[in-house]
């Protein structure tokens, strides 16, 4: 068993990966820490966080490794990783995401961006970069980012090994899913050479984020009389849009016959509808468009629709007026 290359005071390597339901992070912390644990002989635990168990809900997953005669006696959520692992661009920029990232953390961002561009877009103080197009691969190879990212995480940590996570990846799919397995392989394979890496010292261009909780906002000084909440949410400014997994279901208005079987099969209520006046002069609802802003990909739409009306697109593949447009008249119209 190899030294572990770097620890905190009280002797561990910790693990923060950041992503939403639905791309795998929960999953990618167990082989990670079984790996790292029943593989390779490391003491050590992996827990993760997450609201519903529904595709787009926040979800973190943290793993910790310690040499073997070290006890785990620490179970609380990881705040300043050695490895912070970025599932998906569009929640990189979130608040705090970067907390507690110093000048020896590697962080691994998923992003199509070169390593230049992703440190900028990241506002990444110093630390060392890697970038991996997972989500492109994911596609490719019809899996799910988290082999991917696996894949690199084999190559840079210099402790966690190629073979222990690979075997890993097979007995969990193969247990549930052996057909998965030869793509799940091939997308850690891709994930192990797709990446590029890069060492930023601190320069000052940016700040660190040191680590903070939040403190609490409401308490029995502050709240409104007779617990009245005055300022009720919304969903309205919802964005499902990363919750979306490489694909999009498509409305080719051409074939549409406003059944509204999609609209009360969709979760998200993301589809738009208007009335107009038909031939015979009465007024009917007509399917106007999806919005994407609230659709989360879950494409239980185009199974639903029985006229071939919805169809499922490669979301990278379709041209961006359409997805703000919402429909198409005919599906040539999202072949480039
Ligand atoms: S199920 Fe298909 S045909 Fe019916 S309204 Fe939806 S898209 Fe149109
Ligand atoms: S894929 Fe279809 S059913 Fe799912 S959220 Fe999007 S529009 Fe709704």
């Amino acid at each position: 068993m190899q030294k572990l290359p770097i620890v905190n005071d009280l002797g561990f390597y910790e693990i923060r990966m950041a992503s939403i339901g639905g791309f795998g992070a929960n999953v990618a912390g167990k082989i990670l820490g079984e790996a790292g644990i029943l593989k390779l002989g490391y003491n050590g635990s992996n827990f993760s966080s997450y609201g519903s168990e529904k595709k787009g809900s926040p979800v973190a997953a943290f793993v910790r490794f310690c040499a073997p005669d070290v006890a785990v006696r620490v179970n609380s959520p990881v705040t300043e990783p050695h490895l912070l692992v970025i599932f998906l661009e569009s929640i990189a920029r979130n608040p705090g995401m970067l907390s507690g990232v110093g000048p020896d953390t590697i962080v691994i961002l998923n992003t199509g961006m070169d390593v230049d561009a992703a440190r900028d877009f990241l506002g990444l103080a110093a630390g060392t970069l890697v970038v991996i197009d997972a989500m492109k691969i994911a596609v490719e190879e019809k899996t799910r980012v988290n082999t991917a990212l696996l894949g690199v995480i084999s190559q840079v940590t210099g402790f966690i090994t190629h073979d222990a996570v690979k075997e890993i990846i097979e007995e969990t799919f193969g247990k549930k899913y052996a057909a998965t397995v030869p793509a799940n392989i091939k997308t850690f394979e891709r994930g192990t050479k797709e990446f590029t890496m890069k060492k930023f010292a601190p320069d000052g261009k940016y700040q660190p984020q040191a680590f903070s909780r939040a403190g609490q906002k409401l308490g029995y000084l502050n709240q409104p009389i007779g617990g009245v909440i005055p300022a009720a949410g919304t969903s309205m400014y919802k964005d499902l849009t990363a919750s979306r997994s490489g694909y999009i279901p498509v409305l080719n208005r051409g074939k549409c016959t406003s059944c509204g079987e999609c609209d009360i099969t969709c979760p998200d209520y993301c589809f738009e509808w208007a009335g107009e006046t038909n031939k015979k002069g009465k007024q009917e609802q007509v399917l106007q468009r999806i919005h994407y802003q609230y659709c989360k990909g879950c494409l239980r739409c185009v199974e639903m629709c029985k006229f071939e009306a919805l169809t499922t697109h490669v979301e990278y593949e379709v041209d961006k007026h359409i997805i703000e447009k919402g429909y198409v008249n005919d599906i040539k119209e999202t072949q480039k």
